[in-house]
């Protein structure tokens, strides 16, 4: 395991199964409702918040925008789940989100594409 690209998942976090729609969400040694839990459902987190190694594996979580992959990679998440992920990233995720907003060298100090906001 590359500690530069994946977070270990504490207690009570680690016993939970992955959600590519989680019911809750790990932020340390925290785990909260994420959403409204049905009684009897089970309580899931989003394991790509936790990662960028980029490793992949099936995913069988059933959910609606479930691809049937998991892309062990926070930055493969849909950019307006990232947003709202975010304040519950690792740190090294958080540092690389913030890189990746930072001025393209050559774009006259613009946002790139993909971090700029809609005029
Ligand atoms: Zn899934």
């Amino acid at each position: 395991m590359d500690f530069e690209t994946s977070a270990i998942l504490l207690p009570p976090g680690c016993y939970l199964n992955h959600s590519c729609d989680p019911n809750a969400m790990r932020s340390g040694v925290k785990v909260f409702a994420w959403r409204s839990i049905r009684p009897g459902e089970e309580i899931t987190i989003d394991y790509r918040l936790n990662a960028s190694s980029g490793q992949r594996s099936t995913c069988l979580c059933g959910s609606v925008n479930c691809s049937g992959e998991i892309i062990s990679d926070f930055f493969s998440i849909e950019a307006a789940r990232q947003i709202r992920y975010l304040p519950y990233a690792p740190d090294f995720i958080r540092r690389e989100y913030r890189r990746r907003l930072k001025p393209a060298p050559g774009l006259g100090g613009r946002l790139r594409p993909e971090a700029s906001s809609p005029d």
